[in-house]
């Protein structure tokens, strides 16, 4: 009897933390399964994207987004808040005219880039730009002063994808500083996108952006440079109206399902809810928004709970400078030492392959591990560099762990920030995979008793130091801001 009731103890004792790795396990082949049949996250993309359209922080259209997602989330039972933030200044289009005159005259389709200054028959000689190269610009010389400078841009398409994404915000970052420094009045990118497709990057200086900056349609763009190098003169008129104002309030929306054990300790999941107005951001970000809803609304239904805190973050403010994030940063800075993870999702409905791990080797480990549920959809390979770009950035320069998965870039460069950006381009079968890679990922940190620490401010600068973050930062107009200690770990 004695030497029976021994044993029961030992198999007690041992069979507490084996039965809970065991439904952990359990847990996430239940999900994998829910996530891979029949649910209504495509429902929901539809209605966020044909129903609620492009969404812009700021416009109307934004605050339906941020109750639809709310109630979404409260549908599914699942605890949600709305957590509001000041976004530092208004922008957005109202209308933008162009025409071209002079020797020829034609009317062009144009767009502003965000932060563009308001302008009215705004008219100054159209100069040929070049590429916008540093040697383009020794050539211009003082031919560059009070003229609109018309720039020649490579063309982005599905073959050269986000690699030529990247390249086109850090050109037009050195273009646009080249510019104002030879005392152009302002620039006019031709689209890098054929068949007149426009689109909106923001102004390489964000926020305080002082000149006016355009998208013009690619194949006049092209008719354009052609008569300008064949010895015409030609002039831009250009007239843009801008909603624009001062601070106001915008909001993220915050869902949570608590942990059973180490309810402190919270794995972050988010991705952005805004988009630009041309398109109905659907690739861009509605198709990720959709994925994160779906995952909690299935964890729910599923009654799995996890061990650590799980938080579902759409961000708000993402396409106006990464701001959403940054103030939730700043809301919850007590609570920074418990975020084990922050991950992002932002590049459409392509395959994703692995994950960014932000130069922090001990994270690529647990991925791979995590990932191991789902290893039938892979092969996977985790990319240990920082990125800068989405949600993830202020996470990054608060030293905790975060990742942004890796995605195939299909057709998301080709529609990106585009009127292109709508709900057929998303890949309906390629998002249910997608949901399975992410919530086994999410199970696995949510799950886990490993906890990375949060980066010194010494970790933070020798990680910008010894990669390509800083020129990344200056991509993005972020880099004043954490120079600044505006945004950051500072102590
Ligand atoms: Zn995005």
């Amino acid at each position: 009897m004695l030497n029976g009731k021994r044993v029961f103890v030992v198999v007690m004792m041992l069979a507490i933390p084996l039965s809970l790795t065991a439904n952990a396990a359990d847990d996430v082949q239940k999900l994998i399964a829910a996530l891979l049949g029949d649910t209504p996250v495509v429902e929901d993309l539809q209605e966020l994207t044909d129903t609620i359209g492009g969404r812009p922080t700021g416009s109307q259209a934004n605050q339906r987004a941020v109750e639809w997602a709310a109630s979404k989330f409260r549908l599914a039972e699942v605890a949600v808040t709305t957590e509001e933030f000041e976004m530092p200044a208004q922008w957005q289009e109202e209308s933008v005219t162009a025409q071209i005159s002079g020797d020829i005259e034609f009317a062009v389709d144009a767009v502003a880039k965000p932060f563009s200054i308001e302008v009215k028959n705004l008219v100054a000689p159209l100069i040929d730009g070049g590429k916008g190269t540093a040697d383009d610009f020794v050539k211009l010389g003082d031919a560059a002063q009070d003229a609109w400078l018309l720039i020649e841009t490579p063309v982005l398409d599905d073959k050269v994808g986000l690699a030529g994404l990247f390249a086109e915000y850090s050109d037009a970052s050195k273009i646009e500083s080249r510019a104002f420094g030879a005392g152009a009045l302002g620039v006019v990118f031709m689209s890098s996108r054929p068949k007149n497709l426009v689109y909106r990057h923001n102004a390489s200086r964000g926020f305080k952006n002082s000149y006016p900056l355009l998208v013009i349609e690619r194949e006049q763009a092209k008719r354009a440079l052609r008569l300008l190098r064949s010895d015409r003169s030609l002039q831009f008129t250009a007239t843009i109206n801008v909603h624009s104002g001062g601070r106001y309030k915008a909001k993220n929306v915050i869902a949570e399902i608590s942990g059973s054990q180490r309810p402190n300790e919270i794995v972050l999941f988010g991705a952005h809810l805004d988009s630009h107005d041309l398109g109905t951001g659907a690739l861009d970000n509605g198709v990720n928004v959709a994925m994160l809803i779906n995952i909690a609304r299935q964890m729910v239904r599923l009654n799995i709970r996890p061990e650590r805190t799980i938080r579902f973050a759409l961000w708000n403010g993402e396409e106006q400078g990464l701001v959403g994030s940054w103030k939730y940063a700043e809301q919850h800075e007590a609570e920074l030492d418990n975020h084990v993870l922050a991950a992002s999702f932002d590049i459409g409905s392509g395959k994703t392959s692995g994950f960014f791990t932000g130069g922090r080797p001990e994270l690529v480990g647990l991925v791979d591990q995590y990932l191991s549920p789902v290893a039938g959809l892979g092969p996977f390979h985790q990319v240990d560099v920082p990125i800068v770009g989405t949600d993830n950035f202020d996470f990054l320069i608060e030293g905790v762990p975060n990742i942004v998965a890796v995605q195939d870039d299909a057709n998301y460069a080709s529609n990106y920030h585009a009127e292109s950006d709508t709900f057929d381009k998303v890949d309906q079968q390629q998002l249910r995979l997608n949901s399975a890679i992410s919530a086994a990922v999410l199970l696995g940190f949510a799950n886990s008793n490993r906890k990375l620490q949060r980066q010194t401010h010494e970790e933070i600068v020798s990680l910008i130091e010894s990669t390509t973050l800083e020129s990344q930062m200056r991509d993005f107009a972020v880099w004043d801001y954490w120079a600044e200690g505006e945004r950051g770990r500072h102590d």
